[in-house]
């Protein structure tokens, strides 16, 4: 037995385990959140992060690499070393950065804003600058949503300050050339792709974004150069309402939406059924009220954490949720343990592709029975609403990770001002005269899920690029079992056996690229 070969057996059997009582204890501490399962939770996420942290694992596996180990060896040590990384810190320090999250967190969950005198949920919030048209209760819900900035901002710098130190222990430059190199990222290409989508957005944003400014400042009765951005609906400018208010209610009001999202995948040839069986759907008391799928043991126990109710949010959360669940299943379950995994960027990418059939005209007609007249009528708004979410979404990316960057480059740099640049250029708002609060701070994913936000884009990009292949050569996506078998073959099967750039290439016949994203948007926004 090679020494490579020695080592990932030791590691498996470690490992493996390990996760396991993770993913076990962490869906038992979600569909019911006690005391003990808080407990068992903390305590099987603890164990498995010290093995990680081993010195001599990291040490072995780093020899290995370097002494010539190739094929699915070499790619389960680099899997392997990519895990351990950021593990590999000095234990004092590893522990402050645990902590110093764990209480900004605790921070944000706490943290109320205040408007006309009264602590308000974030909910309420974003209710007040969806309907209200007073512009005065407007600026204080949008201040209001802001105020956990000051509260954390110091907190959160030293967060920054403390990961650098950690990644320059490591020989990296900083947190983020870290953070992206362990997650098979190159930092220069994910620049260069985030400038084709610049060049690609830019313009038909700023064109959107002039339509939807004289809407505004009709509705507001003031000039478009008085607009701020408590005038948007979102308090970061990141979303535009879903469906672009086309009402769907008539559709799901009275829709199984599991139903509806099992059949699409029955059409398009993928099981989800054992998914189902194992999966906590419904809303109950003191359990998790997001969504999420986990696969608990990579040999086919994936389940669903949902809340269901009858409406297009939770038909698109079904959809994506299932997406996830099939590529799990799908891992070709002779890939040795290490290799029965996926990376967030192509999940992702499938999540969103089947997500987004809960706003596709051809969708509601075929599978949600919506008339063929109605779907017809439907289809521009629909296609224009997603288009606008898409480009929104893509310009708040641009300033998140252009942000990080800089952040992680030179937390003491001014960066209230780096904020308000970036925001203005790439979202095009006006930051409000005389402003001094730390707004770079409030968003949480700074503190808490750093350096993760361009994630979300490239599974948009992913979605756009693997639907156009299958438009090429499968006829499409609904009811095309050739476009089910095309992505279990191309893109499920072979797990993390190649790396997740590769095996896109090889998927759709080439590169990443937002050139599909870019004319999904313009289709959406000709019509
Ligand atoms: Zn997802």
């Amino acid at each position: 037995m090679s020494d490579a070969a020695r080592i990932l057996e030791d590691a498996e059997a470690r490992l493996r385990p390990l996760h396991l009582a993770a993913a076990r204890s962490w869906w038992d501490a979600n569909v019911s959140a006690t005391e003990e399962n808080e407990r068992r939770r903390v305590e099987t996420e603890l164990a498995l992060s010290d093995a990680l942290a081993d010195p001599g694992l990291y040490r072995d596996v780093e020899a290995a690499r370097t002494n010539g180990a190739e094929g699915l060896e070499r790619r389960q040590l680099d899997i392997l070393r990519d895990s351990l990384v950021a593990h590999q810190v000095p234990e004092a320090l590893r522990h402050r950065i645990v902590e110093l999250e764990a209480a900004v967190e605790a921070r944000f969950a706490q943290h109320r804003g205040v408007v006309r005198g009264e602590p308000v949920e974030d909910n309420r919030i974003k209710e007040i600058l969806r309907e209200s048209d007073d512009v005065a209760v407007r600026q204080e819900a949008w201040e209001a949503s802001k105020t956990i900035g000051a509260v954390v901002a110091d907190d959160v710098r030293e967060l920054a300050r403390l990961r650098n130190e950690a990644a320059r222990s490591l020989g990296y430059r900083d947190w983020f050339a870290l953070a992206v190199a362990t997650s098979e990222m190159d930092e220069g290409r994910l620049f260069a792709t985030l400038d084709e989508c610049d060049g690609l957005t830019a313009a038909p944003f700023a064109a959107w974004k002039a339509a939807t400014d004289a809407r505004l400042a009709e509705r507001f009765g003031c000039g478009v150069s008085d607009l701020a951005p408590w005038h948007y609906e979102d308090p970061f400018f990141q979303e535009v309402p879903a469906a672009g208010g086309v009402d769907l209610t008539h559709v799901f009001g009275d829709a199984d939406v599991v139903a509806l999202a099992r059949q699409t995948f029955d059409g398009i040839g993928l099981e989800t059924g054992a998914i189902l069986e194992r999966s906590d759907l419904y809303p109950r008391d003191g359990k998790c009220q997001h969504a999420f799928c986990i696969d608990v043991d990579r040999e086919g126990d994936v389940r669903v954490l949902a809340n269901v109710a009858p409406d297009r949010y939770w038909a698109d959360t079904m959809l994506h949720e299932l997406g996830h669940g099939v590529f799990d299943l799908g891992i070709d379950r002779s890939l040795p343990w290490l290799l029965r995994d996926c990376h967030l960027t192509l999940t992702e990418g499938i999540a969103m592709l089947m997500g987004r059939l809960a706003q596709d005209a051809g969708w509601l007609r075929d599978a949600a029975g919506v008339d063929a007249a109605e779907a017809g009528e439907l289809q521009a708004r629909l296609d224009a609403a997603r288009a606008a979410e898409v480009l929104v979404f893509t310009r708040w990316v641009l300033v998140m990770t252009n942000f990080e960057r800089a952040f992680y480059a030179d937390p003491e740099a001014d960066l209230m001002a780096l904020w308000w640049g970036l925001v203005s250029r790439y979202q095009l708002l006006t930051p409000p005269p005389g402003r001094t609060e730390p707004d770079w701070a409030a968003k949480i994913h700074v503190a808490c899920a750093p350096v993760y936000y361009h994630t979300y884009l490239y599974g948009h990009l992913v979605a756009s690029q693997l639907h156009a292949t299958l438009e090429r050569e499968a006829g499409g996506l609904v009811g095309q079992r050739a476009a089910g078998r095309l992505l279990a073959e191309q893109v499920f099967h072979p797990g993390e056996s190649v790396r997740w750039d590769r095996l896109l290439a090889g998927a759709t016949g080439e590169p990443l690229t937002a050139a599909h994203l870019a004319r999904d948007i313009a289709a959406g926004l000709a019509t």
